[in-house]
């Protein structure tokens, strides 16, 4: 039987690392922060690691990895990890990754990820593959836009190309249908270990300045000629009607079932693995229930921030606080402890 002792989990400093490092610490396993130097305080602060190690941008970590090599580190990829090393760059890291590197180039593409949520059944908002096409109110994203930030919406093909006019030299974006509804963020964790899909907890963003447009008036929103913004500010727990949870469960199921026929664009083969851990389906909920899914997330994001000490679901389930890094780590503890820790390592 193998040792939790003998292992380390490590994350860069940042995003969900909090949860993530005191989840580890929670489980037994001993935690190591990568900060940027300048950014280690808080991680002192909140007693979550056992280790610091500091580096002078995220973008340096491949010169500290072999440290993490040494501890027989496991890396929880979240969001800035992929962020600042690129998925590409995730392919090579030597340390032991926990999930399907080979994932991250399908959710890193919205044609590919589309292909993937479309092939597990889901409604997806329509695509308009060129503006003249443009019949309904549109959201255009731009491929490199990060946190919500630069997307516009238009009515018409009209409006499109004169507010496109304000984005000099953006030239990878998508059309996308504008869905009104509200918005759901499920946070799902598949286990490979016991082969069972959880629903972690759900969440909506706080983001301005689209959630402060609807606290002035009509008349003074028109008149102060606001650009509806999307920037991420927080996240907002949510709890939804009981009754959507079949639906819910069946849309990861779906999710996680097809993506084991993804092909790894390394091999040229399916991934077998498929997506396990901690995923996330992004959807406007519209009046007639319909989860319009805009996006997908193969890996913990920010929205399972508030649940620190768990969910309404995880303690329907688990009876002790359950934030979703512990669920991390507690199948890290297991893998190890079933000397299955290869099942769970992309
Ligand atoms: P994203 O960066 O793709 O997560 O989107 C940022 C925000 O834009 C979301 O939180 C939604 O509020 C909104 N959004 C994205 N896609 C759509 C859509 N197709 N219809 C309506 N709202 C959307």
């Amino acid at each position: 039987m193998g040792n939790i002792k003998d292992y380390a989990i490590c994350t860069l400093g940042s995003h969900t690392a909090l949860q993530i490092l005191k989840g580890a610490k929670d489980e037994g396993i001993r935690a190591i922060a990568v900060c940027q130097k300048g950014q280690e305080d808080i991680y002192k602060h909140f007693g979550v690691a056992d280790e610091i190690i500091l580096v002078d941008s995220f973008k340096n970590f491949f010169e500290i990895e072999d440290k993490l090599v040494k501890a027989n580190a496991i890396m929880i990829p979240h969001g800035s990890f992929v962020s600042y090393l690129g998925w590409q760059k995730v392919q090579d890291i030597k340390v032991m990754h926990y999930g399907s590197k080979g994932i991250l180039e399908w959710e890193s593409d919205r044609v590919k990820e589309r292909d993937w949520l479309k092939a597990a059944g889901l409604k997806l908002p329509r695509l308009f593959k060129s503006p003249e096409d443009i019949d309904c109110p549109v959201i255009i994203k731009f491929h490199g836009a990060k946190g919500g930030k630069g997307y516009f919406i238009a009515k018409s093909t009209k409006e499109f190309y004169e507010r496109i006019k304000e984005y000099p030299g953006e030239e990878g974006y998508v059309i996308q249908e504008y869905v009104v509804g509200v918005p759901v963020y499920t946070h799902y964790f598949y286990s490979l270990i016991n082969e069972e899909l959880e629903v972690m907890s759900f969440d909506k963003r706080y983001e301005s300045n689209a959630d402060s447009i609807g606290r002035i008036a009509s008349k003074d929103q028109m008149e102060a000629g606001i650009r509806t913004s999307y920037t991420i500010v927080g996240n907002i727990p949510i709890v939804v009607r009981e009754s959507l949870l079949p639906e819910i469960f069946k849309m990861g199921r779906n999710v996680v079932t097809e993506s084991r026929k993804l092909i790894d664009y390394k091999t040229g083969k399916p991934i077998s693995k498929g997506l396990y851990g901690s995923f996330c389906l992004e959807a406007i909920v519209d009046p007639e229930l319909n989860f319009n899914v805009f996006e997908i997330s193969a890996r913990i994001v920010a929205g399972t921030n508030p649940f620190i000490n768990g969910s309404p679901y995880t303690w329907l389930r688990y009876n002790e606080p359950m934030s979703t890094g512990r669920r991390i780590a507690r199948d890290i503890k297991q893998a190890i402890e079933m000397d299955k820790l290869d099942l769970i390592l992309g």
